[in-house]
């Protein structure tokens, strides 16, 4: 079978949830034994979100090839259970970028170079990148922003030549749009998505399916009228009610029969229903917990959900996987001092300290550390996290008061984080930290090994500073054991205290690998310590 694509455009607004409707569309089609996978293309400029701060599309994911991408390719993971790469997320910036290339080596041999055909060809040969590999059945690319954004119009009619190029049964569009419910007339409302349809036509685009993000069920009135105006058939309008976890939409879709459409549409050869049962034992077991944690997230993004995305979902997998719900208190690492770190962690079972970047909040996460590992409270560091714990261990117990990263302070006496070797002779930001996939050996008797149950492990990284081994030795005889390095480098990626009930730091990101169906070790883990950390107290 040669590979098919579907293309999910947004109207309206934007966070209606675009990601997660590809997403679910996917499960549902892998579910009947069809190889999908998913890509999202976004309008901005940035060549990719890596210099974004967080506070703009939220974290950056990365991927084993070790990309800075959407963090919409996280919900792909966490959804289809394999890997995306490099090609998965294009950008504007990224399309300029190589027609510019392509100009200066002068390929286009002396035409003038336009947004149509150069930006478009190059958008469209992306867009069929995946699917040429012969490894997928679908292909769904999800285009990021709104349609009539200025910057989206290059995909829209990338997607519409598509769409007129294409054999009707290798293209699908699922516009995603919202019916907003005006509580003063008590009524919901068809209009804005009978504008973004409009809008989407306008440009030569027809939706084969509009799905509505809604707060109340469409009747099947509402459904006639949405189907007339935006020229489709009723069942082909489906309704996204807001679901209490994004794991449920799914679920939520094959009522809808959206795959059924869908397979229809494309005249896919696939299972005749979909294979389900390992989601919704998940399902089950988060929705019916049999036990309770607090969990302390101590960083600085505090504000914005979307910070610490894969951290927050993989806590979710992990308190799944326990059959317990795990309640997440995000403090703020700013607001965390000693005179009030009782007060704001004191009743926590657990506490991890976050990934980040410079010097706000940076005080605070090491008091968090600090009171972790006084009070034999489960600690989880990740990344920046990881640093702080051995910052905090070399202030208080190795006894060096101005011990610190040379991220914030270059000429601390007592650099025990210090800038990687190869990071020194960098002055490109975009692109160059130490990225993706790494390889790491685990100690035999540490607690790392114990819950990975394997000695090679390989996880992901996105850092440019590193454990500083010089003061390993000390470090070590004081209790602080490495128990994680990379086999080529000798880089230091995990630090334990083994006389602490449950404390490890790691230098790359568990996270990113953490999806419903392989919840992540470390994250299992840590929810059960912070479970009989609760029961101790209880006692
Ligand atoms: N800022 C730290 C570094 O670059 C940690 C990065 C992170 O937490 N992702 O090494």
């Amino acid at each position: 079978m040669h590979t098919k694509y579907i293309f999910v455009t947004g109207g309206v607004t934007s966070s209606l949830g675009k990601g997660i409707i590809s997403a679910s569309t996917a499960k549902l089609l892998q579910a009947r034994g069809l190889r999908v996978t998913i890509q999202k293309f976004d309008p901005y400029i940035n060549v990719d979100p890596g210099t974004l701060n967080p506070y703009e599309h939220g974290e950056c994911y990365v991927t084993e090839d070790g990309a800075e991408t959407d963090l919409d390719l996280g919900h792909y993971e966490r959804f289809l259970n394999v890997y995306t790469s490099r090609a998965n997320n294009v950008t504007t910036g990224k399309i300029y970028e190589s027609v510019i290339k392509k100009e200066r080596e002068g390929v286009y041999l002396g035409k003038t170079v336009q947004v149509i055909p150069h930006i478009t060809d190059e958008i469209k040969r992306r867009m069929m990148l995946l699917g040429k590999t012969g490894h997928y059945d679908v292909v769904i690319t999800e285009i990021g922003g709104t349609v009539g954004d200025i910057e989206s119009l290059p995909f829209v009619e990338a997607v519409r030549q598509m769409q007129w190029e294409l054999p009707d049964e290798d293209c699908a569009v699922i516009h995603l749009t919202l019916i907003p419910f005006l509580s003063a007339a008590k009524e919901l409302k068809t209009k804005p998505t009978q504008h973004s349809v409009r809008m989407l036509q306008q440009n030569g685009l027809q939706p084969d399916v509009i799905v509505c993000r809604t707060e109340h069920h469409l009747s099947l009135e509402i459904r006639r009228k949405v189907a007339l105006f935006c020229n489709i058939k009723p069942n082909e309008v489906i309704e996204s009610i807001d679901a209490k976890s994004i794991y449920q939409v799914p679920l939520a879709m094959v009522e809808e029969k959206l795959d059924e459409i869908i397979i229809q549409k494309l005249q896919l050869k696939a299972a005749a229903e979909p294979d389900l049962r390992e989601w919704t034992q998940f399902l089950d077991k988060l929705f019916n917990p049999k036990h309770e944690v607090h969990i302390a997230l101590v960083g600085k993004y505090v504000e914005l959900q979307d910070a610490y995305k894969s951290i927050l979902e993989s806590l979710i997998h992990g308190g799944a996987a326990n059959e317990c719900k795990v309640n997440v208190h995000c403090v703020h690492s700013e607001h965390i001092t000693p005179e009030n770190v009782t007060e704001k962690l004191g009743g926590m079972n657990g506490i991890l300290v976050a990934p980040g970047f410079g010097e706000r909040g940076i005080e605070g996460k090491i008091t968090a550390v600090q009171y972790a590992r006084e009070q034999a409270i489960p600690f989880f560091g990740i990344c920046l996290g990881m640093q702080m714990a051995v910052v905090e261990f070399a202030r208080h117990v190795l006894g060096h008061p101005e011990a610190m990263t040379t991220e914030i302070n270059r000429n601390t006496p007592c650099p025990v984080i210090d800038l990687m070797e190869d990071q020194k002779r960098l002055t490109i930001k975009g692109g160059t930290m130490r990225l993706g996939a790494y390889k790491c050996m685990l100690d035999k008797h540490s607690l790392a090994h114990k819950i990975y149950a394997r000695t090679e492990i390989s996880e992901r990284h996105r850092h440019r500073y590193e454990m500083n081994s010089d003061y390993l030795p000390a470090l070590q005889q004081h209790g602080m054991v490495a128990t994680g390095r990379n086999p080529e480098t000798g880089l230091v990626e995990i630090v334990e205290i083994p006389a602490h009930p449950f404390f490890i730091g790691v230098q790359f990101h568990p996270e990113l690998k953490s999806t419903v169906e392989n919840p992540h070790p470390l994250f299992v883990s840590f929810v059960k310590a912070a479970m009989e950390q609760w029961l101790t107290v209880k006692k």
